[in-house]
């Protein structure tokens, strides 16, 4: 064993993993990676097929952004946001500011404001989110929303206790407010006594869902579906049920288009629409947790603009017209570099913490990185790649590619459902497609999956039966292929028909 290996067995304690299983086995040891690609320490070279557990966008190794970090490096790396403003965080939260309204009714920009840094001025009127608050990654961005969305609902709605609605299967992160907000049993059960209390309802998942009264075709379930959108009912009974006790909720959290860790579910279009104006009229505000979603991961959606000018929104909501009151963004905010997180929030919001001094309304919640001038040159440069009509445009060729190459797997009889947004699939393995009938987690089907993709040299993690692929937007149509063929001969060779 490589004596790197020795020292991460003796000493490294890694995230989800069953350290008996590590430490049973020879790790892979990474020293670079380019574009798709990851090498190890041994020279061999992989496919890094879920983006480096979703954070990667543009590549690894990527000059525009190398470039940026290290001209940053090069005047300071880190000076605190407590007390203290810096040049890219300024610019990033204008930026994202931007971003985040682009296409919304009632936005407007103001025409003559000029993109010189130096006399940068906020070119944003009203916008809906008009304030961010960095923090350090997805967990804490959640963190954030939800401490100010309670403190806003107990200042400005007199709730005593604020409650919070979140999705059944829903994952925000592990910090203890997160995990608060979370439903899978397996992850969260064992710290109830820590958390608080929150409720959840039924999340779309058109493929198991007991409303769908469709038979199971070798289709997106989402396509075939028949119901009458009962899932949108239950969440709108809850809604009613809560407002009748006189304190509506605080805030309904959800994930936007796909829930990821629940097991990449995606919701049918219109749904969000729906229980977004029904949470709304209800009068909780709307927290989007697009930690995975944000930054074009689920399509680039409806393209508008001439040829030069092509732009595409880069969050979720916004491709069912839903602004959300709060955005948390983490994950591919630096394009995958750094740990850096934000979330967007409104300028009532940031109205109920100001105050006199002594009145204490301040916000006192806050981390030693906060605002981190490495992060933010790297999500500056992220940002510029991603609005680039050329890598709108190339984004959108990738996406195609990556749903023809994925039709095949229809074809295998242990492939129960196969779900894509944008450039991020989901494939749910199952005992017997025709009945829909599920493996027990103990038998690792998805575990001994991605064991032999990684024996094909592409790495990807399953969320139990369900393996990810989530490619990042620089892989080459070829390297994504790939990616999907690994798949395929894996799951024939752990199936031998
Ligand atoms: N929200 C969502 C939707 C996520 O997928 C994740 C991480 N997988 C998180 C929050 C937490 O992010 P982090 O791991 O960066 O704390």
């Amino acid at each position: 064993m490589h004596k790197l290996a020795q020292l991460d067995h003796a000493h490294v304690w890694h995230p989800f993993t069953q350290m008996r299983d590590w430490l049973r086995r020879d790790p892979i040891v990474i020293v670079s990676g380019k574009g798709a690609v990851l090498r190890d320490v041994k020279g061999k070279e992989y496919l890094d097929a879920n983006a480096s557990i979703w954070t990667n966008l543009h590549g690894h190794n990527h000059p525009r952004i190398n470039a940026a970090i290290r001209q940053q490096l090069a005047r300071i790396a880190h000076s605190s946001a407590l007390g203290l403003a810096n040049e890219p965080a300024a610019i990033l939260a204008y930026k994202l500011v931007l971003a985040a309204n682009q296409g919304i009714r009632g936005f407007r920009s103001a025409i003559n404001a000029t993109s010189a840094a130096s006399n940068l001025e906020s070119r944003v009127l009203n916008p809906r989110l008009a304030k961010v608050f960095f923090s350090d990654d997805g967990s804490t961005a959640v963190e954030v929303a939800l401490k100010l969305a309670y403190e806003f609902a107990r200042r400005t709605k007199g709730i005593r206790r604020p409650r919070f609605l979140s999705l059944e299967g829903a994952y925000h992160g592990d910090t203890v407010g997160a995990v608060s907000l979370g439903h899978i049993d397996l992850f969260h059960r064992a710290y109830g006594g820590l958390l608080f209390k929150s409720d959840n309802v039924m999340a779309p998942y058109c493929y198991r869902c007991p409303f769908n009264r469709a038979k199971p075709e070798r289709a997106d379930a989402r396509e075939y579906r028949r119901c009458n959108w009962e899932c949108v009912g239950k969440v709108e009974r809850k809604l009613e049920r809560q407002k009748k006790r006189g304190e509506p909720y605080a805030a309904f959290v959800f994930e936007p288009l796909m829930q990821g860790a629940a097991g990449m579910i995606p919701q049918p279009q219109g749904w969000l629409r729906r229980v977004a104006g029904l949470a709304r009229g209800h009068g909780a505000q709307l927290i989007a947790d697009e930690v995975m979603t944000g930054f074009g991961r689920t399509g680039s959606g409806k393209v508008q603009g001439p040829k030069s000018k092509v732009q595409a929104s880069l969050f979720a909501c916004h491709s069912e017209g839903v602004q959300p009151d709060f955005l948390c963004l983490a994950k591919g905010l630096t394009g995958g570099y750094l740990p850096m997180a934000a979330t967007l929030t409104t300028q009532a919001v940031f109205d109920a913490f100001l105050g006199e001094y002594e009145e204490f309304k301040t916000f006192f919640h806050g981390h030693s990185y906060t605002g981190n001038q490495l992060g933010a040159a790297a999500a500056l440069a992220s940002l510029e790649l991603l609005q680039s009509p050329a890598s709108i445009r190339a984004r959108q060729r990738l996406e195609r590619t990556f749903s023809d190459a994925l039709t095949p797997l229809w074809e295998l009889p242990n492939v129960g459902d196969v779900r894509q947004a944008g450039l991020i699939a989901g494939v749910e393995l199952v005992r017997n497609w025709r009945t829909r009938e599920a493996f027990d987690w103990r038998e690792r089907v998805g575990i001994r999956v991605c064991e032999g993709m990684a024996k094909r040299g592409v790495l990807t993690r399953p969320i139990g039966n369900v393996v990810v692929l989530m490619p990042p937007y620089g892989a080459t149509p070829a390297q994504l292929q790939r990616m999907v063929e690994a798949l395929q001969e894996s799951v024939a060779e752990t199936f031998p028909q």
